[in-house]
């Protein structure tokens, strides 16, 4: 056996912990998390309370079967991107699929923000905007909504040329508030601000608004759409961008090869098929759905809903904390998420609709609380 000679002493007169070896912003960060509750009706995800249409199901299985598993999917998913482009209304090398929108999210942020790099958000948001710009090491720049929870887009547009920041993200729908951007706005915004807009529409096929028809005219406009909502495909993790081919390019280098499965693949494509005949009759029943639990809000004593355009609503609750209205929906069963945690929402709650019958159980659920 041959002896072991140490040529180079080395050695650290540190004692470094395992803290100390994550960035000081990420270390700062609360995680993204949800307790898992198995309940009989779950209005806390923003999910499809329908599930996906058994020919849209079958269809896919049926691709599946014929495909060899043994195969790495496509290294560019071609096919799913053409028929996104036409879906959508727009080229096909200005589209990005990712495994969820959220991957794609993350991708962008990679491409854009470094240290110190400012990114606007206005807060209340989907959370996972701040959490991937300051795990990066850039800078969140937040200006609150109004009063009324709407966008503030004088301030917005204001900060963002004030601070040079390479992007302003917006939600419309925006979650957990419910509130669109409109197109005056976003126009004003690409117009006068020299960076990327980015419109998360996850929501768009509820409010009847999306802003693809500018990609044309703004290179710098992106718009991000998820199957996790409307196309009832939360469980297969697909969504996609939409914006400048330029811009497509230079995201692509952050993501991962293989990133989308080709189940999951198939899975958009059918979807994608079938969608005026499975899944927009299923879309407008919720909108439907939507203007009834609004009117039937105007009879409940000690709730206020917030107006939405999307599959969800937030609510005011007057004489109860949200956590109560939350743990007295869940003794019967019915999971709503209490966002009183998010800035400015301390005394709100939010649900998703459900199908007719969850959201009978869930107004009388809300009846039985404001009662007591
Ligand atoms: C639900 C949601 C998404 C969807 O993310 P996926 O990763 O596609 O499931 C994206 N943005 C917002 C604002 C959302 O609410």
């Amino acid at each position: 056996m041959r002896k072991a000679v140490l040529t180079q002493p080395f050695r650290q007169f540190t004692m470094r912990t395992i803290q100390d070896l994550i960035k000081p912003k990420v270390r700062k960060l609360a995680p993204y998390t949800l307790t898992p509750h198995r309940t009989r009706i779950k209005l806390n995800q923003n999910e499809n309370p329908f599930d996906m249409p058994e020919s849209v199901k079958t269809e896919v299985l049926h691709r599946l079967a014929e495909r060899e598993w043994s195969r790495y999917p496509d290294f560019i998913p071609v096919q799913l991107q053409e028929t996104l482009a036409r879906f959508a209304g727009w080229r096909a090398d200005g589209v990005l699929v990712g495994n969820g929108s959220n991957e794609l999210i993350q991708n962008l942020l990679m491409v854009m923000v470094a240290e110190g790099t400012p990114v606007v958000l206005s807060e209340p948001t989907f959370t996972v905007y701040r959490l991937m710009v300051e795990t990066l090491g850039g800078e969140v720049v937040n200006i609150p909504p109004r009063a009324d929870l709407s966008y503030d887009l004088a301030a917005i547009g204001e900060a963002a040329c004030r601070t040079n920041a390479a992007a302003v993200i917006l939600c419309s729908p925006n979650n957990p508030t419910g509130v669109t951007v409109s197109e005056a706005d976003v126009r004003r915004l690409l117009a006068e601000f020299d960076g990327l807009v980015v419109v998360d529409e996850a929501y768009y096929e509820f409010c009847g608004q999306n802003f693809v028809r500018l990609l044309a005219e703004f290179p710098r406009l992106v718009v991000l759409r998820t199957f996790s909502k409307a196309m009832a495909m939360a469980g297969l993790r697909v969504g996609y961008l939409l914006g400048a081919p330029e811009l497509v390019i230079e995201v692509n280098k952050a993501k991962l090869p293989y990133n989308l499965n080709f189940f999951s693949m198939a899975a958009a494509t059918v979807a994608v098929e079938q969608y005026e005949t499975a899944l927009k009759p299923l879309v407008e029943l919720l909108i439907a759905e939507r203007h009834r639990l609004e009117t039937a809000f105007q009879e409940l004593p000690g709730f206020r809903l917030v107006p939405s355009a999307a599959n969800f609503m937030l609510v005011e609750a007057l004489r109860h904390t949200p956590k109560e209205v939350f743990e007295s929906l869940l003794a019967e069963s019915i999971l709503i998420r209490d966002v009183s945690r998010y800035p400015l929402l301390e005394r709100y709650f939010r649900f998703n609709v459900g199908t007719p019958a969850e959201n009978d159980a869930f107004l009388a659920g809300l009846r039985l609380l404001s009662e007591r």
